[in-house]
C-alpha cells in the first residue's frame, strides 16, 4: 500500500528528513513516536504531498506520488493527476476542519459528491453508514458548533474514510482534546484498525501506539532511531534516546 525509500525532506537550510524508509502492507497499523520537531508530522504530510519532498521515493499503491520519472529527472504531475492521488489518501487531523455551516451529515457527504460523483442519495447512504460507524448516526444532523471537540473529530474520521482511501493519516488527532475526550476517538480508530484498516499515525499517546500498531517508529532528528513490533519497542528499548523518551512519556 505505502513505499517510501529515501526520503528526504528540507524547510530552507533545515534538513527535516533525512533518508526514510518505510514499507506498510494492507492491514498494517504503524505509529510515529518521538520528540517535538523530529520529522513525524512532516514525514505523514508529504505521503499525501501536503508538503513537497526534494529526493527520493512515496508512492501509494504502487505509484509515485506528485512525481514521474524521465529520463532520470523528477516532473511534477498535473494539479489534476495530483488531486486524484491524494484522494487515495484520507486524513484526520489534529484540529478537524469540519465546514461550520454544514451538519455532520452533510459534511461527510461532501467529498462523496465532489470528488467521487456519487448522486446525494448514493452519499447519504454511505454517510449514514459511516456516522453509524463512528457512533454518531444520532447527531448527524447537528452542526459542529453544536457536538464536543470529540464528536466533531468522530465525524472529520467517518468524513476521511466514507472516502474509502487505501490508507489513512491521523496527525495528532487528539492532541486538541480535552483528556475526558480522548479515549472516544482513541475507540473509534482501534476498532477500524481491528477491520484491517491501514494506517499511518502520528501519536504522543504511547499506551494507545502499544495496543493499535503492529509496528511503532521512533523518529530522532529526522530519521527512523528505532522500529519494531510495539511489545519488542516499548520493553526493551536499545537506544538510550528512546528510553528516555519512554521515560519522560508516561
Ligand atoms: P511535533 O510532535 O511537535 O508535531 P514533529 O516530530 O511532528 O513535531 P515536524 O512538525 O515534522 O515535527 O517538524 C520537523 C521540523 O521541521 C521542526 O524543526 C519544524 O520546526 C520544522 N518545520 C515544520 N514545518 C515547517 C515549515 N512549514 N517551514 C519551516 N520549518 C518547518
Amino acid at each position: 500500500v505505502l513505499e517510501i525509500k529515501n526520503l528526504h525532506k528540507r524547510f530552507g537550510k533545515l534538513e527535516v528528513l533525512k533518508g526514510i524508509d518505510l514499507t506498510m502492507e494492507k492491514g498494517d497499523v504503524v505509529s510515529l513516536i518521538g520528540s517535538s520537531g523530529s520529522g513525524k508530522t512532516t514525514l505523514l504530510r508529504c505521503v499525501n504531498l501536503l508538503e513537497e519532498y526534494e529526493d527520493g521515493v512515496v508512492a501509494v499503491a504502487g505509484e509515485q506520488i506528485g512525481y514521474k520519472l524521465k529520463n532520470e529527472r523528477r516532473i511534477r504531475l498535473s494539479e489534476k493527476e495530483i488531486a486524484r492521488q491524494r484522494s487515495m489518501t484520507g486524513m484526520a487531523f489534529q484540529h478537524f476542519n469540519l465546514f461550520p455551516h454544514m451538519s455532520a451529515i452533510r459534511n461527510v457527504m461532501l467529498g462523496l459528491i465532489k470528488t467521487r460523483g456519487m448522486t446525494k442519495d448514493e452519499a447519504y447512504a454511505i454517510a449514514e453508514k459511516w456516522l453509524d460507524r463512528v457512533g454518531m448516526l444520532a447527531r448527524k444532523d447537528h452542526y459542529p458548533g453544536q457536538i464536543s471537540g470529540g464528536q466533531q473529530q468522530r465525524v472529520a474520521i467517518a468524513r476521511a474514510i466514507a472516502m474509502n482511501p487505501q490508507l489513512m493519516l491521523f496527525d495528532e488527532v487528539t492532541s486538541a482534546l480535552d483528556p475526558e475526550l480522548v479515549n472516544e476517538v482513541l475507540a473509534v480508530i482501534q476498532d477500524l484498525a481491528k477491520d484491517g484498516m491501514t494506517m499511518l499515525l502520528v501519536t504522543h499517546e504511547m499506551q494507545f501506539a502499544r495496543d493499535v500498531s503492529t509496528k511503532v517508529i521512533f523518529m530522532q532528528d529526522g530519521q527512523i532511531g528505532e522500529e519494531g513490533p510495539p511489545k519488542q519497542l516499548f520493553k526493551n528499548p536499545k537506544t538510550e534516546r528512546l528510553a528516555a523518551f519512554l521515560k519522560n512519556s508516561k
